[in-house]
């Protein structure tokens, strides 16, 4: 076939987990918590399957799940998104992406993203004739230099891609950051798609800027958030989108003719879970001290970390152990050490290659311990 995505490969996501499966690595490239999800949410979705809550839910979500968002967000944020208009259940953040891109970009609009991005965004532009204009953020920050991206603002530029906390650096937009994406867009009709997944994992006392906190970016931005990082249920595939009503009427009237609607009963289950805001409240004091703690584990290792602020995601330098690219040290210590990391270099258009590798670590202690007894071999 004349394909869509002719340069499109394998995610790397997959790869490394197949890898990791193969050569039996511990796996702390792909995100995903190794440990169990809340039995009273289980026991809640085995409730509601049994309360026959299993047909079609409305295209936009079951309303109590779209009211216990809003109430979250509203708490959260001091921005009220009405459940009606303005929030849509998806299957997942990555569908979430999608079909904001699907309904908003046309041929020829281009799109600002940073990179190294997560690995669904360029394709997911590209599929629908946008075209991608990266910029490349590097270590040890990887801040954003607003001048370039200035320079890159044309008449053409349809849309900006956010992405904090940022997967696959675990860095967080500061609020200088804010002041200049206000600044930026404010007199444009630049939207913004801001992936916010990671918005309740953020570290050191830091804050969280969402765009829904800044009345002049809500106002032109979608929102993505994932219920997978925050009740450690990636395989669910549920999220949602925010945004305003006429951004978002778009986006239903696509997302009806694509996927129809989400998972019913565990929409019903996530809803009573969420009444209790400290079941997603809880996460970021529990991934502190994850975080703490595979950080000071490492420092026994030769790797250098690089200063993360949020996600579940850790960076480190190698450059103290090998001259490699970092897929090939990627690959080869998952075959030869049996730990599976994430090279950073696949994120990048043009290929950049930082010595710079990802580890996951929503991991229990006991695998985290166990992985760095081979770290510390390398
Ligand atoms: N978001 C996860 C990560 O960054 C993986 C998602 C996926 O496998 N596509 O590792």
């Amino acid at each position: 076939v004349n394909s869509k995505l002719p340069n499109a490969g394998t995610s790397i996501f997959p790869v490394m987990t197949g890898l990791a499966n193969e050569y039996n690595a511990i796996n702390l490239a792909q995100g995903f918590p190794d440990f169990p999800t809340s039995p009273q949410l289980i026991s809640l979705v085995n409730e509601y399957m049994k309360k026959g809550m299993n047909q079609y839910a409305p295209t936009a979500g079951i309303l109590p799940l779209r009211e216990r968002i809003a109430e979250m967000t509203a708490s959260l944020t001091g921005r009220t998104y009405s459940p009606d208009t303005e929030i849509t259940i998806t299957a997942g953040g990555t569908q979430a992406i999608y079909a904001a891109i699907e309904a908003l970009i046309r041929d020829g609009d281009e799109v600002i993203i940073f990179e190294p991005a997560y690995d669904c965004y360029s394709p997911n532009i590209r599929v629908h004739g946008g075209i991608p204009r990266p910029i490349e953020l590097t270590p040890p920050d990887y801040k954003i230099n607003w001048d370039n991206v200035k320079k890159l603002i044309s008449h053409k530029t349809r849309m900006i891609m956010i992405n904090t906390p940022h997967n696959p650096t675990g860095t967080i937009l500061s609020k200088d950051d804010i002041d200049e994406l206000i600044n930026i867009t404010k007199d444009t009709d630049i939207l913004i798609l801001s992936d916010e997944v990671y918005e309740h994992i953020v570290f050191d006392g830091k804050e969280h800027h969402s765009m829904a906190k800044y009345p002049e970016l809500a106002e032109r931005s979608l929102i993505v958030s994932s219920f997978g990082k925050t009740f450690h249920t990636t395989g669910w595939r549920l999220g949602y989108l925010l945004g305003p009503a006429y951004l978002m009427a778009e986006i239903r009237k696509l997302q009806q003719f694509a996927i129809y609607t989400c998972i019913t009963p565990i929409q019903y289950a996530i809803a009573d879970f969420m009444a209790n805001p400290n079941n997603y409240l809880e996460v970021k004091e529990m991934y502190q001290q994850k975080r703490n703690y595979f950080a000071s584990l490492m420092k026994a290792t030769r790797f250098n970390l690089l200063t993360v602020g949020g996600s579940y995601f850790q960076t480190a330098h190698y450059n103290k152990i090998s001259n490699e690219g970092d897929y090939d040290f990627a690959v080869r210590i998952t075959k030869e050490f049996g730990v599976a990391t994430i090279p950073t270099s696949v994120f990048y258009t043009s290929g950049t290659d930082n010595k710079v590798i990802r580890f996951c670590f929503a991991k229990k202690e006991e695998t985290l311990d166990r992985a760095i007894e081979r770290l510390i071999k390398i």
